[in-house]
Parts: C-alpha cells; sequence; structure tokens
C-alpha cells in the first residue's frame, strides 16, 4: 500500500447499514496492516445517543457476523473506534469540532481527515454546511469529503449540491462513490483495453457491431422502497453504475494514468453521447408477482411501504448512440432491472460477421449481412458478476461433415476467470477506503462528470413513459423486444 498519513476518519451515518455491512468490515480488513491500523482513528457520528462502547458493540456483532475471529475484532474496536452523539435534530457540529481536536491530541493525529457521508442524501447539504460552519473543512493537514450515491436526483439537484460542496472544498477534495468503480473487474476494463493492443485495434466501429450492458439482479426491492419508489430505477442504476461501464468501455486511450486524464476522456465520450429518444429508444418496466427457485415472490406494488398504485419502474433498457469517430453507427444498449432470473453484470461486445461466410450447405458464398448463415459472429463477454473473467467466442469446424456436405461449424471459447488466476478478489469498498486514504481519486466520480450523466437522463426522466408489466423471474417486459430481441448474454 502506498504511503499511509496518520488520519481520522469520520462517519456520518455510523449507526446505519452501509455501515455497518460495508464500511465497518472495509476499514477492519485494510487495518490488518498494522500500518494502517496505527494511524487510522474512526470516529462514528449519527444523531443516536451512542457512547464509544455501543458503536463498538455493533461493529463487533457486525464483524463476527462476517466470520472474523472474536479477539482481533474486539482489540481493533476498542483501540480503533469512537463515537460522537450529533444531538436529536443533527446539528450539533460544535460538539462533532471539539471532539474532533481532542482526539487528533490524544491519537498524535496531525488534522488530517476524512468525512465520509453515509447519510440520507436530503441531509448531504446540512453535513457539508455544519462542517464549514465550524471549520472543519479546513485543517492543519489535509481535508477529503466522500459522498454516498445518489448524487443529487437531476442535473438542476446534482448541480446546486455541487455548489454547495464547492462553497467549502474543492473539487480536489470531494470523493463521489460509485462502488462499482471499486470492483476490481470494472478497473481491469482499462487494463483490457490498453494493456492489449489486439482488442484496442478493433474496438471501434469498423469492427465491432454492437454492445450490450446487462445489470441484473435477482432480489426486489427489499427495505428500501421508502427511497426507492421515489427514485426508480433509471435514477438507482442507469444514471451512475451502468453509465461508467458505458464510459469505460467507450473512452479513449487517456494520456496517462493519472486521475485527470482518465476522467477527461470519460467525460469526453460522455458528452458525446446523444440523449435517447424516450419513446423509440427506451422500455421501462415493473416486475409483477411471479416465481423465482420454485418459490413465488410478490409483485413490486405488493412489497411492503410500496404505493398499490406505484408507477415507479423497476427495470430499463435502453439504445443509446455515441456520436464520434470511433463509435457512429454501433448500438450500445443498456439493460437492468430487478426480480430478473439470476445476478448477471456482463458487457457483452458483439463484432461484425465474417464479411462473407464459406459454409453453407450449397457451399456458395453467403454474405451475413443480407441472410442468415452458418458462421456466428465473434463475441466477447466481460463478465463483472458473479464469475468475474472473459469469454471470447469464436468458429471451429465441428469434427466430421454434415450431411448436406457443408463445413459443420461450432461456436467455442476462450475464458479466462479472475477467481481461478488469482484467489477471491478484494471488496470494492475495502479498494476505494483505501484510495481515499492515500488521496488518489482515480476512480471516484468529478463534478462534471456526475453532471454529464444526468443530462443524458433528462429527457427521459422528464417524460411520462409507459411502464410495462413483466412477471418476476423473467428478462424484463416484451416491450424490450422492440429495442434488441435477443441478447447476447442471455439469450433474450
Ligand atoms: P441508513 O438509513 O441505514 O442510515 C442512515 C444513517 O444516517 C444512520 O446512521 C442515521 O443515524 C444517520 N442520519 C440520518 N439522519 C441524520 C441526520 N439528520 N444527521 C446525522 N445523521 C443522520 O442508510 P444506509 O446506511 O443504507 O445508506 C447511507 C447512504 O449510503 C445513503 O446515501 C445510501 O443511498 C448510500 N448507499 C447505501 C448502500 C447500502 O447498501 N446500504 C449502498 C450504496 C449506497 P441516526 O438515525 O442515528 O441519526
Amino acid at each position: 500500500m502506498s504511503q499511509i498519513d496518520p488520519h481520522l476518519f469520520v462517519i456520518f451515518g455510523a449507526t446505519g447499514d452501509l455501515t455497518k455491512r460495508k464500511l465497518i468490515p472495509a476499514l477492519y480488513h485494510l487495518m490488518q496492516d498494522e500500518d494502517v491500523a496505527r494511524r487510522c482513528v474512526v470516529l462514528g457520528a449519527a444523531r443516536s445517543d451512542w457512547t464509544d462502547e455501543r458503536f463498538r458493540e455493533a461493529a463487533r456483532t457486525a464483524l463476527r457476523e462476517q466470520g472474523y475471529a472474536e479477539e482481533t475484532v474486539d482489540a481493533w474496536c476498542t483501540r480503533n473506534l469512537h463515537y460522537q452523539c450529533l444531538g436529536p435534530e443533527g446539528n450539533d457540529y460544535e460538539g462533532l469540532r471539539e471532539r474532533v481536536e481532542q482526539l487528533e491530541r490524544h491519537r498524535n493525529l496531525t488534522g488530517n481527515r476524512v468525512f465520509y457521508f453515509s447519510l440520507p442524501p436530503s441531509i448531504y447539504t446540512q453535513a457539508i454546511e455544519g462542517l464549514g460552519a465550524v471549520g472543519l473543512n479546513t485543517s492543519s493537514g489535509w481535508s477529503r469529503v466522500v459522498v454516498e450515491k445518489p448524487f443529487g436526483h437531476d442535473l438542476d439537484s446534482a448541480q446546486r449540491l455541487n455548489e454547495r460542496v464547492h462553497q467549502h472544498f474543492d473539487e480536489d477534495q470531494v470523493y463521489r462513490i460509485d462502488h462499482y468503480l471499486g470492483k476490481e473487474t470494472v478497473q481491469n476494463l482499462m487494463a483490457f483495453r490498453f494493456g492489449n493492443a489486439l482488442f484496442e485495434s478493433m474496438w471501434n466501429r469498423e469492427h465491432i457491431d454492437r454492445v450490450e450492458i446487462t445489470v441484473a439482479e435477482p432480489l426486489g426491492v427489499g427495505g428500501r422502497a421508502g427511497y426507492y419508489d421515489q427514485s426508480g430505477h433509471v435514477r438507482d442504476m442507469v444514471q451512475n453504475h451502468l453509465t461508467q461501464l458505458l464510459s469505460l468501455v467507450a473512452m479513449e486511450p487517456p494520456a496517462s494514468m493519472d486521475a485527470d486524464a482518465i476522467r477527461d476522456e470519460k467525460v469526453k465520450v460522455l458528452n458525446a453521447v446523444q440523449q435517447p429518444d424516450p419513446r423509440a429508444d427506451v422500455a421501462l418496466g415493473q416486475y409483477r408477482a411471479g416465481t423465482m427457485g420454485g418459490e413465488p415472490v410478490p409483485g413490486y406494488r405488493d412489497e411492503p411501504d410500496v404505493p398499490a398504485d406505484s408507477d415507479t419502474e423497476t427495470f430499463a433498457a435502453m439504445r443509446l448512440n455515441v456520436a464520434n469517430w470511433r463509435w457512429q453507427g454501433v448500438p450500445f444498449f443498456l439493460r437492468t432491472g430487478k426480480r430478473l432470473p439470476r445476478k448477471l453484470t456482463q458487457i457483452a461486445v458483439r463484432f461484425q460477421s465474417a464479411p462473407v461466410s464459406l459454409f453453407q450447405a450449397d457451399g456458395g458464398p453467403c454474405v451475413p449481412r443480407d441472410a442468415d448463415c452458418e458462421a456466428a459472429p465473434n463475441e466477447l463477454l466481460i463478465t463483472l458478476q458473479p464469475d468475474e473473467g472473459f469469454d471470447l467466442r469464436f468458429e471451429v469446424k465441428a469434427p466430421g461433415n454434415s450431411d448436406d456436405g457443408s463445413m459443420p461449424l461450432e461456436t467455442q471459447q476462450l475464458s479466462f476467470s479472475y477467481q481461478d488466476a488469482f484467489g477471491p478478489v478484494p471488496d470494492a469498498y475495502e479498494t476505494l477506503l483505501r484510495d481515499i486514504i492515500v488521496g488518489d481519486p482515480t476512480l471516484f466520480v468529478r463534478a462534471d462528470e456526475v453532471e454529464a450523466s444526468w443530462q443524458l437522463y433528462t429527457p427521459l426522466l422528464e417524460t411520462d413513459l409507459p411502464v410495462h408489466s413483466y412477471e418476476a423471474g423473467t428478462w424484463g417486459p416484451d416491450a424490450v423486444d422492440r429495442l434488441l430481441p435477443t441478447w447476447t448474454s442471455t439469450g433474450r
């Protein structure tokens, strides 16, 4: 790990779900490195009237639930975790400042601070202004503020939030999290594209027929209905995660691996994506009751806290065009939803067919674009979840001859599995927290990037579109066929 400065890691929302499930385990894991453990002190904050000991107990329970050994967990919690109540209104920032300074004195810290907002998005502005009001935005060391998704709910709110943040923090102090970017396989997209001349030389409209990005999950809305029903799937998944994947697949090679060089290219390609025509290029859906894994599951409207007449989409598919020299004319299809048949995050790149196929029964050449030829196009499947790896599909001659005298072809694949090559991959939050601590913003979303992304989906979010019903456990509503009847990843 790069150089770790001594620092205080303040978690706002320390009593919440994300802290328990992701932040505490990621911090614990990072601090298995004794160097980090000595240099990082964690201060949880929230409205609940908890003590240090109550916070430690919650952390111990969370870590034990994830299978960590009791003794090391106990010692770590006692040594590294503290808690400060922000009062019933969550506005006691003066008390927070005093505690921060006291801890820094006692633990010989030098004024380096992370402020992690694991808060309801409606509280982000209050927290930013609270920090600014008591001077916690400046210190004798560095200060970094980490903002969880969602960053705004449309272009206007994202711009206003950026303005507020920039009143108190410079852009290079702000780390906007999209945890997809912390996944090894997402980062590997860059290694794959820019470390291998083989594929990059074909990564354009001359050779690629279409790109499909699928993010499917079998789960329903769970306990998040209060937030989700207001937000919907385009805001919850497309604007951030799928758009990040799109920009990594479509961006130009950066001049260097410098954070801004990479983020400049991501913004550039996002600015080249044309706004989809909501009626022609988009299909939305909402799951109804169905059967999954042999068990009946309720429809979205029957989930707890979802209004019985909700029109919120739990599925979105769309066709996007990247209007630049590399991609003009190559459709990018995005598809994501809840209660789909299985967990799958995959980018499927379909290459153009051979210009002429020689393998028909009559021996005659067949032009793939005009006819149903024997030779299938090459496909590259980049799987991010659940079995991270690549599969490259190509045609081979099957042994023997066909009865009709044609050469029998069969699709085979070359495969690479991340797990087989490297063993278990680190959790995305661990990667991202480490980057925050060492001050590497490469995997975080810059202000202009978040705004470019909201800009792209504004017409869609402002259009009253039909939300088609689909049965839980299927690949979405029939309306998707209008965009793309057969998806490479799943055949539907
Ligand atoms: P929770 O509702 O579980 O937790 C919210 C936390 O914020 C609680 O600790 C709550 O504690 C605190 N809080 C609420 N209001 C205030 C206030 N006015 N002042 C100070 N603290 C307050 O939410 P999650 O942990 O699930 O999510 C947190 C953030 O992370 C959200 O922005 C969410 O979108 C994002 N996120 C969450 C994911 C997850 O898996 N949970 C995944 C990706 C993103 P108290 O009531 O004690 O004040």
